[in-house]
């Protein structure tokens, strides 16, 4: 059995992946050519967004983000502990410091109230509002970081709760990145993930909901002036010409052939995501009786895209045991994340400590995930189920 199933998505779209990249091939423009643009446009009416810009990787698009916001030194950027390392990673590259706020245990996104005590607490350099980042400064003296702008990440493919992050956003004037790495295809209220915040960003890594053969990544913004600046600083900070450079950018352009790929692969995406809807509601259907596992909560309004499905064991010691019967049972699993960025070795200078956010840390230590994808049959997902409740009778 496999984690996620990529070959069969391939052979149904293999003639189309196949003619794609042979028009590549021919055409010979392997920078920037015709199927980025043609993507970009697809993507962005699908999210119902002006501008996409593709880039290189989805820690790029975050990167190009930040920079586009004019992100640096001296500015605070509030986002979850409970993420992959390259959303807090791109804060910490461009000096400005990350933030960390809990996450709400039912959703695994930032929780709205804690953010906004978060801000408060930045604002007037009290720590004892909220775990703040080192250096801590003498009582009373100038708070020494700016709150900047906010990066909500919409873990395992469900939207965070953009209502009110905006709400909190608003209040105070800071920008929102949406980290929709893993929600490409999802909504809230009927808006597409990708849609929220000044600037989202996407990836399209191969395990990603909406993957190509490589790496490459995608921003998305209703912004012209943003959508101007993601342009340039994709290609090395590009002015009006390619010799004249309006700022320091990076090498971030998406790929042509990685283009052509994601086109084929987009022509099924809005089916594939229809059918990890199935996939995940059997999954809920035949698990959510059982009092050892927590199955994933979805609120009203939100529809995930279903990049993982994830469970909570009871404890540390019964997710490894579970683990280990269904590995026995040729089943695969993945812990998305196991260890809190917070308590990171890379983010040791910041000087945060066990304890700091108690949520993330909780569901660091019993969060797995189960085998997701658009081709999960019903038998293969019972066999999962039956070997999950062989393990815990
Ligand atoms: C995958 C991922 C990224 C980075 O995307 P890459 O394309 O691998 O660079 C960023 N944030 C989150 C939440 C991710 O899951």
């Amino acid at each position: 059995m496999q984690f996620i199933d990529l070959a069969t998505q391939q052979s149904r779209i293999k003639d189309t992946i196949d003619a794609n990249i042979q028009a590549v091939l021919a055409h010979g423009k392997y920078i920037m050519g015709p199927e980025v643009s043609e993507l970009e446009k697809r993507l962005s009416a699908y999210v119902g967004c002006r501008h996409a810009v593709g880039c290189a990787s989805g820690t790029d698009a975050l990167l190009m983000a930040l920079m586009a916001l004019e992100v640096g030194p001296g500015d605070a950027v509030f986002t979850t502990p409970f993420t992959f390392i390259a959303t807090a990673e791109v804060i910490q590259l461009l000096g400005a410091t990350p933030v960390f706020v809990d996450i709400d245990p039912a959703t695994f996104n930032i929780d709205p109230e804690k953010l906004e005590t978060a801000v408060q607490a930045v604002k007037t350099g009290d720590p004892t509002l909220h775990p703040l980042p080192q250096p801590i400064q003498a009582p009373g003296a100038t708070p020494s970081l700016t709150p900047k702008c906010i990066i909500p990440v919409d873990l395992f493919g469900l939207p965070a709760d953009y209502d009110r992050i905006d709400a909190v956003a608003r209040k105070h004037g800071l920008y929102v990145i949406e980290d929709a790495a893993q929600s490409f295809g999802a909504s809230l209220n009927g808006k597409k993930a990708c849609a929220f915040g000044h600037i989202a960003a996407t990836s399209f890594f191969p395990a990603k909901p909406l993957g190509c053969y490589g790496d490459g990544g995608m921003c998305f913004t209703d912004d012209d002036k943003l959508a101007e600046s993601l342009k340039s600083i994709r290609v090395h900070g590009k002015g009006s010409h390619k010799y004249d450079n309006a700022r320091i950018g990076i090498n971030g352009r998406l790929d042509t052939l990685q283009a052509a790929v994601l086109l084929a692969k987009f022509d099924i995406f809005p089916e594939e995501v229809e059918l990890r809807q199935t996939a995940a509601q059997r999954y809920t259907r035949n698990l959510q009786h059982l009092s050892s596992v927590v199955c994933p909560q979805i609120p009203e309004g939100y529809r995930s895209v279903w990049a993982q499905y994830s469970l909570l064991a009871g404890s540390e010691d019964k997710r490894t045991a579970l683990q280990n019967t269904l590995k026995e049972n040729g089943i695969p699993t993945a812990v998305y994340y196991p260890k809190p960025l917070h308590l990171q070795t890379a983010f040791e200078c910041l000087g945060y400590h066990v304890g700091d956010f108690p949520a993330s840390e909780d569901a660091s230590q019993r969060i797995f995930s189960l085998p997701m994808h658009p081709y999960l049959s019903e038998e293969v997902q019972l066999q999962v189920v039956g070997a999950i409740e062989k393990a815990i009778a």
